[in-house]
């Protein structure tokens, strides 16, 4: 899956209709804050299986969770990871 790929995708009207349905589903409310009896309000439909990982997937209703951005951040610590440690690091020092 290449980048021009996902980000067609994610532009289409197929998974915009498809991630209403799933927020819908959810209450809008994050599916994993809940779990900690958090009400938060979800504004990223999450793929349980990575989408570079099963295309086919993309679209599927029980791959697909409704979550807020930082319960996101949780589940994709892949992302951003080297700039939070740099950041965390050069905090520490100043203290
Ligand atoms: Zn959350």
């Amino acid at each position: 899956m290449n980048k021009t790929n996902r980000k067609k995708f994610y532009d289409s009207q197929t998974w915009k209709s498809c991630r209403k349905l799933v927020l819908k589903r959810d209450n809008y409310l994050c599916q994993l804050s809940i779990k900690q009896n958090k009400l938060t309000p979800a504004d990223i439909v999450h793929h349980i299986e990575h989408f570079e990982d099963n295309p086919s997937r993309a679209l599927d209703m029980d791959n697909l969770l409704s979550v807020c951005s930082s319960c996101h951040n949780k589940e994709h610590p892949e992302k951003g990871r080297k700039k939070d440690k740099r950041r965390m690091k050069s905090r520490r020092m100043m203290i």
